[in-house]
């Protein structure tokens, strides 16, 4: 979908991001992780124009990007910030509405879409006319990916867009992420120093550094595999075992058999990480495990969780 061929940019002679060979696959939700300074934004801002490569060639559609009028392309390349940039004195749905009024859509679609996308992005009907300021910060993240998504783009570019949210606000926000690009099969481009959030919503990370791409791949190559020192360092050796169990469901783990396991289940899309957070808090070692409907169909042994590929992976 989007393809970088030896792309560089520099900033007054210094070397923002250097010889990039990239490719964001249609539909996969690529993260660029790295340190602050190490090239992310400017790498994500050559996608839609709003930096200019100076050398290379970035392909979108199999179209080179410098040979698309800028408003088209970023038209099809919804873009979602962490300082928002929500226009204070218009209201929730004429935010979200901002990209459809510029596509001069009527106004019984208009209202129709802004309805879709709120209820996709778990915003009540209510605040619909509340102004920004009225909402908290969770809210007014949540009208800026949905005012992203509103001309319905083939590509989401995200730069930091949970940064500025507390943990428990940014987990529920990373979790209609996942949610969205499962339901939307978006093409997403994600920006993020947060080694956490990256694992847990890239099915590709692109690890930079210095403006240089140090390792891409599927975030469980990158912790079994790491390319060198650098990347397993990044990544945190101590936290190798935890970081495992964040990719890892307790679907994949759970025994079938689930005879008379008491306690409140475990959901089979949970990560290990989570079902070990409610094996310490709960104090207990096997718990009922229930498939998105609600149904028991398993029990997870936390002994299961010490014996298999995880902890395989974490002695290699
Ligand atoms: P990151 O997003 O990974 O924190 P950036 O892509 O923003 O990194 O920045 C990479 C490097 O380029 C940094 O050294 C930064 O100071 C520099 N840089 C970024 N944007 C500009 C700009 N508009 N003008 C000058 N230097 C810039
Ligand atoms: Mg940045």
């Amino acid at each position: 979908m989007i393809e970088f061929h030896d792309v560089s940019k520099t900033f007054a002679g210094r070397p923002a991001a250097s010889h990039l060979n990239l490719h964001f696959a249609e539909g996969a939700f690529s993260v660029l992780i790295g340190t602050s300074g190490s090239g992310k934004s400017t790498t994500l801002k050559m996608i839609n124009r709003l930096v200019e490569h100076d050398s290379g060639q970035i392909r979108f559609a199999g179209e080179e990007i410098r040979s698309l009028p800028v408003l088209e392309l970023r038209r099809r390349m919804g873009y979602a910030i962490q300082s928002i940039g929500l226009f204070p004195h218009w209201t929730v749905a004429q935010n979200i509405a901002t990209v459809l009024q510029l596509e001069k859509w009527t106004k019984a679609r208009i209202a129709d879409r802004v309805d879709e996308l709120m209820a996709l992005l778990g915003l009540e009907p209510s605040l619909r006319d509340r102004y920004p300021h009225q909402l908290s910060g969770g809210q007014q993240q949540r009208v800026g990916v949905a005012r992203a998504l509103a001309a319905n783009p083939q590509v989401l570019l995200m730069d930091e867009p949970f940064g500025a949210l507390d943990p428990v606000t940014r987990g529920a926000l990373q979790a209609e992420m996942t949610r969205i690009h499962r339901i939307l099969g978006r093409t997403i481009v994600l920006v993020t120093h947060d080694i956490d959030e990256a694992l847990r919503l890239g099915d590709r990370l692109i690890l930079m550094d210095q403006g240089e791409v140090v390792q891409q791949g599927s975030p469980l190559e990158l912790l079994t595999h790491p390319a060198n020192d650098f990347v397993r360092e990044f990544f945190g050796r101590s936290e190798l075992g935890v970081r495992l169990l964040s990719l890892r469901t307790v679907g994949e783990y759970m025994r079938s058999q689930s005879d008379a396991v008491a306690g409140e289940p475990l959901r089979a899309q949970m990560s290990l990480r989570d079902a070990l957070s409610a094996f310490v808090a709960r104090r207990c070692e096997v718990l009922p495990v229930a498939d998105e409907q609600g149904v028991t169909c398993g029990a997870l042994h936390f002994r299961d969780l010490l014996t298999g590929e995880v902890a395989g992976e974490v002695g290699a």
